[in-house]
């Protein structure tokens, strides 16, 4: 947990998000300022900044992160019609908060 970062203060339950799913994993909620009808980020508990400080002890959960992306696209009703996840990574990709996440957008008209 690091004191300063929104992510970590929403996991720890001191600020308040609009959480759809949770494991020992990760917290999934919704975005405060979406970008398409359905926009829901995918936090690991754990506080990495960014793709490029994974180590290779990261592995299982970003593979957990991407499993579960397929669940809550489900249900949100998005799976079949589509949406699209993405990891920003660093400033100059539009990175702002640095606590790795990934983005699900979709519920456009197919
Ligand atoms: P990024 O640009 O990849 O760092 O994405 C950060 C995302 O976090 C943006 O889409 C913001 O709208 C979103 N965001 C910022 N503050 C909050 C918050 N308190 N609750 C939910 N989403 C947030
Ligand atoms: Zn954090």
């Amino acid at each position: 947990m690091e004191k300063d970062c929104l992510f970590c203060q929403i996991i720890a339950g001191d600020r308040h998000a609009d959480i759809v799913y949770e494991d020992d994993l990760m917290v999934v909620f919704k975005d405060i300022n979406p970008h398409a009808p359905v926009h829901l980020l995918l936090v690991p508990r754990k506080h990495i900044r960014s793709v490029n400080d994974l180590s290779a002890d990261d592995q299982g959960l970003v593979a957990a992160v991407i499993m579960r992306a397929r669940y809550v696209a489900k249900e949100a009703g998005v799976d079949k019609s589509g949406y699209k996840l993405v990891l920003n990574v660093e400033r100059g990709a539009g990175q702002v908060i640095f606590h790795l996440h990934m983005h699900l957008t979709g519920g456009w008209r197919a």
